[in-house]
């Protein structure tokens, strides 16, 4: 213990960093907020500020600090780096204080519960998340986004993988568990995504709260709530009233689809950049308001599986698509509705100021005409919509009457109450107002009696008001007119009696003035509570209608159909396109491609030339089953489809280096997912899978997959493979389909066509494509060479099991096997024997990956 740490203060900001170990301790000292020991070191590193100390030698603490009129920029920084902040303040007047100032934390700042600063993204919702582990091996979520008060909560049974991908893709930048959680459940998630992790241990739901999940059906479900309420309570220090009533979701009313599926179908953001741009989100996002487009990318987060919801959404879309001009008016319209559930967040909070209030009151005032127009082109949805009897007339009114139409962000200045609200407020402003007339008049006067044009009568914080005259003229004032107040060098200032008089009236009234204005205000504010539940539902209607008129523009737009859904599990596209890829491209460049997948034909196998457009296809697929499920008109000129119940999609090789797991495993881990998770009713694409490994070992295991999806599964699939051997397998798989993706050549050059046609592809055009790329020409002649050796050597023709060339991009593969190959064949002749018999054993058809790769593994070692 150093001398310093002794001093009264040092011992207060002990004593509070002790209850706040895992977030930065902002100190209020005077003008700023300092940080000492640990936290300035961290400080100083992650802000680039200056690491400076206070006392001297041994005893010298680190400590940084921050202004506290630009600490909200600093404290943004730390927070979205996902730390902590415990703002500590002063409670009382430092000048009533005896010995040291009484210090509080008054809020505590973390990723999930900021409600303002540059962090909160005006089209994302920011959520906080609470998990809660019971003993029968199910886990509570409780969610709430404290920016606009939603709440909802479900319960998940069965593995914690599943659990993972849930909080992945909730995007949530806190979660709340107990400080009981099994640390290696936590570090799974943590490797998962940049979550913050916060710890609450009580169960039993704080009584203010209760009433918001009396609709929840079971005790489990509650007390997944009550973790994230009580977590807020203790945090928030403040009125949570806006929090909304608890709503039960079921992961099961949505089309599940795990982290790595959204992040492969680039859902709401691109694989590479992470941004908006290139995403579906990006393209169907044609909302106009801030809600709008928090909601547009909650619905493609959670596609239905509802068919007469979809339905309900898809006739709303048809509606606005029927009728270009009301609906582009009343997207005009919703332009001016700012963010009413942000808004009544800021309300409930007691943070909204009078521009924002007034910002409400014109978003309120669109409402009718808003209305109006819906009710003249979706009669059918207008009654849910707009509850007529809540309109709030009075509210308006107040409003109306209340705030100037141009206030101040700050609240506590004056200058936001309307003149003739209140009449004392007026009577105050009149006496300001007077005062000020007098003193403009006595400028007048002076001038004209002392004959000093330059005479003028100032004011400023300091000296208050003060008539002052240039040095030059001082000489022709009269002795003694004035008192002499304060001297400058050009200029002498003075006042007189009736000046300060008249100065403390003026000043009394405007104090007064800035009080009662503050006071008018919370009045105000106050009554704005009432009215929150309206506000929130009026909030959801708007977001509603905002993004699906939306849907209607980008439908029209480009060209999009609405989508039919079938009974009997057929999919029927005719001329589908890549809703994002057709939109980077050329315009009608794009190949639209038909896919049908019936009995006989539920599963594709797909072969072509890289770059020849497999991905898109499959991803095409994907995304067209996604927007029609989200209640969206779909890119292709006719459609048919089946609700599917999720949808996986799987990459061969995917590089997954932010959890350091090897990219084979977490190929092979991803597809065990897809494969114990999905049903018949799922949409599974797998495009390259056993890539990752060497070839042998990849065509094995990629033949034991689709023959394990076709036999056992029977989901929908799209297999993407460079093994043309696979291609033999629709003579053993009744429902499986050759298809591929042709390319033609002309004049020595490939051309790309895009276009997918049934049967297998012919070759791989490996070499064309790394001429294409550029590759030195030296390597691209040798590499064709080689091609033509190995076309023509034995070993080229065994390995081949159809007539066609061997695939070009499989050189490297052949070149590396074939001598080692060779040296085994002596002994190899015995080991075929044994293979043959072991494989005959065996029930492949019912083997697990894991099962066969053990297998294969197995059959290598005779080989070796
Ligand atoms: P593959 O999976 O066969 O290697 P991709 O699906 O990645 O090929 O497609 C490669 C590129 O070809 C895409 O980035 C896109 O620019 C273009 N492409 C794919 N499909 C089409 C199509 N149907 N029409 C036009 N261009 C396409």
């Amino acid at each position: 213990m150093t001398q310093q740490t002794q001093t009264p203060m040092m011992k207060q900001y002990l004593e509070i960093k002790a209850q706040y170990t895992d977030a930065f301790l902002f100190f209020r000292l005077g003008d700023f907020y300092e940080m000492f020991f640990d936290d300035a070191k961290l400080a100083a590193q992650e802000l680039e500020i200056t690491l400076t100390g206070r006392g001297q030698g041994e005893d010298r603490i680190p400590m940084c600090g921050v202004p506290y009129h630009s600490a909200d920029t600093y404290m943004s920084r730390l927070i979205e780096k996902g730390y902590k902040i415990a703002l500590c303040e002063q409670v009382e007047n430092p000048k009533h204080a005896k010995g040291v100032v009484k210090r509080e934390v008054v809020k505590l700042l973390t990723p999930g519960t900021v409600m303002d600063g540059n962090i909160i993204k005006e089209k994302e919702n920011n959520y906080l998340l609470a998990l809660t582990m019971f003993d029968d091996r199910s886990y509570g979520l409780a969610r709430t986004d404290l920016t606009t008060g939603e709440c909802a909560v479900t319960l998940l049974i069965g593995e914690i993988e599943e659990v993972i991908h849930e909080i992945a893709n909730s995007g949530a930048k806190e979660l709340v568990v107990a400080s009981t959680l099994d640390k290696t459940c936590l570090e799974q998630i943590e490797q998962r995504q940049l979550v913050t992790i916060s710890y609450e241990d009580e169960t039993t739901v704080d009584t203010n709260y209760a009433h918001l999940c009396e609709s929840l059906q079971s005790d489990q479900l509650v007390q997944s709530f009550a973790r994230l309420v009580n977590y807020l309570v203790r945090s928030q220090k403040r009125s949570l009233t806006h929090l909304q009533k608890v709503t039960y979701y079921s992961s099961d009313s949505f089309l599940k689809m795990d982290s790595h599926t959204k992040r492969n179908l680039e859902l709401t953001e691109s694989l590479r950049e992470k941004k908006k741009a290139g995403s579906l989100l990006a393209v169907i996002d044609q909302t106009v308001t801030a809600m709008g487009g928090r909601l547009v990318k909650k619905w493609i987060d959670r596609p239905l599986l509802d068919q007469s919801l979809i339905e309900d959404r898809l006739s709303v879309v048809t509606s606005f698509t029927e009728n270009f001009f009301g609906r582009e008016e009343l997207r005009d319209e919703l332009r001016h509705v700012y963010d009413l559930e942000r808004l009544a967040g800021r309300i409930a909070y007691g943070s909204v100021n009078a521009r924002e209030l007034v910002q409400l009151k014109r978003s309120l005032q669109q409402i009718p005409s808003i209305q109006a127009r819906c009710q003249e082109i979706v009669p059918m949805k207008t009654d849910s919509w707009f509850k007529e009897e809540e309109r709030m007339e009075e509210f308006l009114d107040l409003l109306e009457r209340s705030l100037v139409d141009d206030p101040p962000i700050s609240v506590t200045d004056g200058g936001m109450i309307k003149e003739g609200y209140n009449a004392e407020l007026d009577t105050f402003r009149d006496a300001s107002r007077n005062g000020k007339k007098w003193i403009a008049e006595l400028e007048q006067k002076e001038k004209l009696e002392t004959g000093i044009k330059t005479l003028k009568i100032g004011y400023n914080r300091v000296f208050g008001y003060y008539i002052e005259v240039t040095r030059a003229n001082v000489h022709l004032l009269p002795e003694g007119r004035y008192e002499r107040k304060q001297t400058l060098t050009n200029a002498e200032r003075y006042i007189t009696e009736e000046l300060k008089e008249k100065e403390s009236l003026i000043l009394e009234a405007e104090e007064k003035m800035e009080l009662l204005e503050y006071e008018l205000f919370v009045e105000v504010r106050e009554e704005a509570k009432r009215y929150l539940t309206y506000i929130q539902g009026l909030a959801h209607s708007i977001s509603e209608i905002d993004v699906l008129a939306g849907f209607a523009k980008v439908s029209e737009d480009q060209r999009y159909v609405r989508p039919t859904f079938s009974n009997d599990r057929t999919i029927h596209i005719k001329e589908g396109r890549h809703p994002v890829v057709e939109t980077v491209i050329k315009k009608g460049q794009y190949v639209a491609n038909d896919v049908l997948m019936k009995q006989g034909r539920d599963m594709l196998l797909i072969t072509g030339p890289n770059m020849a457009g497999k991905s898109t296809y499959m991803r095409q697929l994907a995304l067209i089953a996604v927007m029609a499920q989200v209640g969206c008109y779909v890119p292709a000129s006719e459609v048919e489809l089946p609700i599917f119940d999720q949808v996986f999609t799987r990459i061969g090789a995917a590089d997954d280096l932010a959890s350091g797991q090897s990219t084979f495993m977490v190929e092979m881990l991803e597809t065990r997912y897809a494969l114990t998770k999905a049903t018949e009713n799922s949409l599974i694409l797998l495009d390259e899978i056993g890539r990752g490994t060497s070839t042998y070992d990849g065509m094995a295991l990629a033949q034991a997959i689709i023959e394990y999806i076709h036999d056992t599964i029977r989901a929908k699939t799209l297999f993407s493979t460079h093994y043309h051997e696979l291609t033999q397998l629709d003579q053993s798989l009744v429902d499986l389909q050759n298809v591929h993706v042709s390319a033609v050549e002309e004049n020595g050059k490939v051309v790309f066509l895009h276009k997918v046609v049934d049967g297998q592809a012919d070759r791989s055009y490996g070499i064309y494509v790394a001429e294409l790329a550029e590759l030195p020409e030296a390597v691209t002649k040798r590499a064709d060479a080689l091609l033509k050796e190995l076309e023509s050597s034995s070993f080229s023709t065994k390995t081949q099991v159809k007539e066609e060339p061997a695939p070009g991009l499989q050189l490297t593969l052949f070149e590396e096997e074939q001598p080692q190959l060779k040296k085994k064949e002596k002994k190899g002749h015995a080991a075929a024997d044994k293979i043959a018999d072991k494989l005959l054993e065996k029930d492949v058809l019912h083997m697990t990956p894991i099962e066969a790769i053990q297998f294969v593994n197995e059959l290598q070692r005779l080989l070796k």
